[in-house]
Order: structure tokens, then C-alpha cells, then sequence
């Protein structure tokens, strides 16, 4: 693929990436005696403002062991309708914890107090016990949007207030950080459970990090094992996840522009509808131009140019193997494509 925006998570690891997880100083992960997670999850419980850490292999083993953590079978999760873990994981929630999600209705992913609102069950024994609110930093679905501080603590509070507890799942929560200039720890206040992924635009091989208090922590390692989720000498991969959080943070920014570049070329094509971006995805919609995007991702996927598809839109992840020049020639073919 010469230029490959299918998604993020497709990105490989640097050189240098490699030759710090080679470096790494490693121990029994399971037995907690490994230094180089240990110390993973000490700089992540501090960038994210929480007491404690754990490490996992996923971003979807962190969404569902939050789940497995904060609830019991026939809870009710609220979350947008779009959300990952109620679209994109399987079923996990009720398959492992016997949860039901509700999807909230609302724009790019995110959701407003009023849809809480009218998502509210009376306590009665005829409902059931309402326990989690979930958001998603960036709503990877919604457009890679971002969502603004205010909304993020209206939600928080709305939930802490009708007794709930509130989880994040920040797979992207370092685009949303940088993207708007606010502080990771800043953004999960009020957010009882938070995780950020490695495997998206942090470029790392595997690797999610989930936080929140210690005594939730401490059940949750404990979902960790029974899950086969506890690992050896895991300390190779927290490597990685350590060079990303040195290195591949500030450059997220790149993505961004790289991403508003791509967005600006494409609505300059006839018929393009496109959502102008937050952060590193861009969505579009070139149906106007006569072509779905599953034709389109299709022949240019013939010409080197990977992008996904996703119902009648199509969605481009810019990540650090994508530059500027890379950006540039993807929309060069798409140009010809629909020129013809
Ligand atoms: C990718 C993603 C996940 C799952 O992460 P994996 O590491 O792929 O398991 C969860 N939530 C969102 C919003 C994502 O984009």
C-alpha cells in the first residue's frame, strides 16, 4: 500500500520504538514483577489524574473489564449510539458481563445532558438498575470529535448525581488532549475509570492502559487474570507504550493537520460531503460525486490508497506513517478516480 489510511492502528513500529522495547528491563508481569510496566502504569495514573493503573493487551479488554468492574448482570449502561463498546466489541458487555447498553441519540458522537435525562429509569423494581455513563474521547465513530470540558463534566456530574458511576474510553484521549490544549487529567475529572490506547496514533505494537481508583484497580487486575489478561514479561511492550508517551505525543498535532489538509482537498471534489475534522480521522461521503464509498475505497484501494469504509461513508486515519506528501497523492488518485 503506498499510501495507507485505513486506520491508525495499522501504523508499525519506529526503529527507535524498537530499540527501546530491545532495551527493555523485564520480570514476570503476572507476579508484578515487572519494572518497565510497573513503571508504565505509574506515569499513566499520573498523566490521567487517578490513583492506580493496570496494563492490558487492548483497548477493548479495558472497555470491558471497566464493565466487568463497575457492573452486574442486568445493569443498564448509557452511552451514544455509536459507542465502541456497544457497536464494535463483540457483544462484550453482554456476553461477559450481562449488561444492556442503551444508545443515546446525538451530533458526532456525543451526547447532552438532556439525552440522559430522558434515558432516566424510575428506581422501581420493574427497571432496571442504571449503573454506568460512558463517553468516548475522542467519539471515533462521531468524526474523531472532541468533547468540550464543560459537556464532559455536565455528564460526570449528571451521573454522580443520579448515582451512577462514569467510564472513558480514551482510545484516542491523547488526540483529543493535544487537538484541544487541555490537559489528559483535566479531561477525565469526573471520570471514574479512564484507559488510553497505544495502538492508535501512539504507533506502539499492543498495549492499552487502564486507570482509576486503586480498590477499582485492584478488582480490575483481578478480571485481568481470570480473563488470561495477566502476561509474562509484558515489560518488552510497555516499552513501547513509554518511547510513545516520550515521543509520539506532541507530533499527534501533525495528524491533525495532516487530516484538515486531507478534509480541505477532498471538499474541493464535486459532490464531497465531508465533515471537517477534530482531530486525525476524516470522514466523507462521495456519493454526490456518483460513486459509494465502498467503490471508491475499492479502486483506490487498486491504486495503493487504502481508506475505510463505513456504511455510506468513507473514513481516512491519519497516523505517523502518513505524511504530508503521502496525504497529497492519496487525494491526487481519489481526484483522478472521480474525475473519470
Ligand atoms: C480502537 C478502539 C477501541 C478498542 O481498542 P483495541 O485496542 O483495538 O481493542 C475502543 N474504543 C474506541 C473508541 C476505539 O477507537
Amino acid at each position: 500500500m503506498r499510501v495507507n489510511l485505513y486506520s491508525d492502528t495499522q501504523s508499525l513500529p519506529t526503529a527507535a520504538m524498537k530499540a527501546a522495547m530491545m532495551a527493555a528491563e523485564l520480570g514476570d508481569e503476572q507476579a508484578g514483577l515487572d519494572p518497565t510496566v510497573d513503571a508504565l502504569c505509574d506515569r499513566m495514573a499520573r498523566l490521567l489524574g487517578k490513583e492506580a493503573a493496570v496494563f492490558l493487551p487492548s483497548g477493548t479488554m479495558c472497555n470491558q473489564i471497566a464493565i466487568l468492574t463497575h457492573c452486574r448482570p442486568g445493569d443498564e449502561i448509557l452511552a451514544h449510539q455509536t459507542a465502541h463498546i456497544l457497536t464494535s466489541e463483540g457483544g462484550g458487555g453482554a456476553a461477559l458481563t450481562g449488561v444492556q447498553i442503551t444508545g443515546l441519540p446525538g451530533e458526532g458522537g456525543q451526547f447532552e445532558v438532556a439525552a440522559l435525562d430522558a434515558a432516566l429509569r424510575a428506581k422501581t423494581r420493574y427497571a432496571m438498575p442504571q449503573v454506568l455513563v460512558e463517553v468516548e474521547q475522542t467519539a471515533n465513530t462521531g468524526g474523531g470529535t472532541v468533547w468540550p470540558l464543560a459537556r464532559l463534566r455536565a455528564v460526570a456530574d449528571w451521573a454522580h448525581a443520579h448515582g451512577m458511576a462514569t467510564h472513558m474510553d480514551g482510545a484516542r484521549l491523547m488526540n483529543a488532549a493535544v487537538a484541544a490544549g487541555v490537559a489528559a487529567a483535566e479531561m477525565a475529572v469526573g471520570y471514574d475509570s479512564v484507559w488510553l490506547d497505544f495502538t492508535k496514533g501512539l504507533g506502539a505494537p499492543l498495549g492499552a492502559v487502564l486507570c482509576g481508583p486503586a480498590a477499582f484497580i485492584d478488582a480490575a487486575w483481578r478480571w485481568k487474570q481470570r480473563l488470561g489478561g495477566s502476561m509474562r514479561q509484558a515489560g518488552i511492550c510497555a516499552a513501547a507504550c513509554l518511547y510513545a508517551l516520550d515521543h509520539h505525543v506532541e507530533r499527534l498535532a501533525e495528524d491533525h493537520a495532516n487530516a484538515r489538509r486531507f478534509a480541505a482537498g477532498l471538499a474541493q471534489l464535486p459532490g464531497f460531503e465531508v465533515q471537517t475534522p477534530q482531530t486525525n480521522l476524516v470522514f466523507f461521503k462521495p456519493s454526490g460525486a456518483g460513486m459509494s464509498a465502498e467503490a471508491l475505497a475499492a479502486k483506490a484501494r487498486a491504486r495503493g490508497i487504502a481508506f475505510s469504509v463505513m456504511g455510506p461513508r468513507g473514513r481516512a486515519c491519519m497516523h505517523l506513517d502518513v505524511d504530508q506528501a503521502g496525504v497529497d497523492e492519496a487525494l491526487g488518485v481519489i481526484r483522478e478516480i472521480v474525475g473519470n
